[in-house]
This record gives structure tokens, C-alpha cells and sequence, in this order.
């Protein structure tokens, strides 16, 4: 089997050219929510009206879940063997972040995948505590990904990859299907999980993966997925669009 097997390179080589400058330059950026135009170096995909409502997220820890400064989360629960190093999110799973995330899987706005993918990458990168080789996204299973015909998460690392400059990857395989883990308990979601992935691809030792989501909520997919290509002894970052974090005891 080859030593790497990466499909789908979205390398652009070098700086965008006269036709990308030229279309941005024609249809500036917009706000994902009300269309009005963005701030120029805007640092968010929405206006800061739209925005106003929803904290931007960044670091989390994904352990416990809480949220980091900067570049490394003020948690300290260190966990030596678990599957993610770090995550990364715009922002919580509210509002009109969660309208966009509904727009996007569930009435086939596949455009919206686009800024999203984007805006996270950017955001990612200026972040700057992970420098990934590359970007893999969390797959669905053959069937589930035919009835809707599209995996967000591939759309979204897709344009992820795109604007770090790395190449994509299928590289994990949703080999089991699982019920959906939008209804059912932590613990359920955790042994729902199980397994269900497997890497079939080969790739070097020590890669660093930054693998993609559109929602992390008790983070069981993710995990699991993580560690299938922990096992080929990659580092995996974890980026979502939304996060939603579990509800805190009192
Ligand atoms: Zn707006
Ligand atoms: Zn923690």
C-alpha cells in the first residue's frame, strides 16, 4: 500500500491570484445572517450586529469542556493518552450560529459551507497554537451521507484546507451505523460511538491532523474518531463551528 494516500489536494500554491482579487473586490464579504457587508479585515463572518448576541468561543478544552485563554485552556486536567490534543470553536451552538448549522445540514445550503469552512480555518490560524498537515473531516456513514447527500463536515474541511494551504483527506471511514446522537444520554452517545470508525489509508507517523466537525456537544464522535487515527500515531486537533457545552452542575 503507499506510504501516504491523500486525495483531493486543495493546495493552491502561493497567494491568491488576479481572478480571486478580483472577485473579492466584486462581491466583498457579507455577513452569513443579514448579507450586510462585513467591516473590511473583518476577523468574524458575521456583522458585529448579528454578532453582538454570540461570545466567540476559540480553545476549549475538550476533556471538561472548559473554555481556554488564548493558547492553552486554564483547565489542568491533562489527560495523558487522550485523543485530541485541543479544540478549537467559533462559537456556541446558539442563536443564529445554530440557524446557519440547521441551513446547512438539514436544508442543503451547501454554499454556506463555504465562509464557514473558511471563517474557521482564519480564525484557526490566527489563533496559532496548531500548525496542522493536515485536514480530515469526521465522515458519516455511506447510507446516512446518500439520503442527505452531502457530509457537511467534508464541505467544511474542505474550504478548511483550502484556506490553510494543506491538503484534505478522507482518511477515516464510518464503517458502523449509528442512531443519531442528537436524542440520546451521554453515556449512550459514548457506546453508540464505539468502534464505529476505522482508517483504512495509511499515513506517516506523527502527522498533524486537524480533524473537523460542525458540532461538538459531549464530544463521543469526535473522541472516537480521534482515536482511530491516534492509534496510527497522528496528533489531532479538533475544530468545529459550534460548540455546545454540556450543562454545568451546580
Ligand atoms: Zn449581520
Ligand atoms: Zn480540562
Amino acid at each position: 500500500m503507499a506510504k501516504t494516500e491523500i486525495e483531493g489536494t486543495a493546495t493552491l500554491n502561493g497567494q491568491p491570484g488576479i481572478i480571486e482579487n478580483l472577485l473579492q473586490l466584486l462581491f466583498p464579504e457579507r455577513c452569513l445572517h443579514c448579507r450586510s457587508l462585513l467591516p473590511p479585515a473583518s476577523a468574524r463572518p458575521l456583522c458585529p450586529k448579528c454578532d453582538s448576541l454570540s461570545l466567540p468561543v476559540g480553545v476549549v478544552c475538550p476533556l471538561c469542556a472548559t473554555l481556554g485563554h488564548k493558547n492553552s485552556p486554564q483547565c489542568g486536567c491533562r489527560q495523558s493518552g487522550f485523543p485530541l490534543q485541543g479544540l478549537f470553536a467559533l462559537s456556541f451552538y446558539e442563536g443564529r450560529w445554530r440557524t446557519l448549522l440547521h441551513d446547512l445540514k438539514y436544508r442543503g445550503r451547501r454554499a454556506l459551507a463555504r465562509p464557514l469552512g473558511r471563517w474557521l480555518a482564519r480564525e484557526l490560524q490566527q489563533q496559532g497554537s496548531f500548525r496542522p498537515q493536515l485536514v480530515v473531516p469526521v465522515p458519516l456513514h455511506c447510507n446516512r451521507e446518500r439520503e442527505r447527500g452531502f457530509n457537511q463536515s467534508a464541505l467544511l474541511a474542505h474550504q478548511a484546507a483550502k484556506e490553510l494551504q494543506i491538503p484534505f483527506s478522507g482518511l477515516l471511514v464510518r464503517s458502523r451505523e449509528t442512531e443519531s446522537q442528537t436524542k440520546i444520554s451521554r453515556l449512550e452517545r459514548l457506546i453508540n460511538v464505539q468502534g464505529a470508525f476505522t482508517c483504512p489509508s495509511k499515513f506517516e507517523t506523527g502527522t498533524r491532523i486537524l480533524l473537523i466537525d460542525d458540532i461538538f456537544s459531549t464530544g463521543a464522535t469526535m473522541k472516537e474518531a480521534a482515536k482511530c487515527l491516534q492509534r496510527r500515531g497522528a496528533f489531532i486537533y479538533g475544530a468545529v463551528v459550534a460548540f455546545n457545552p454540556p450543562r454545568q452542575k451546580s
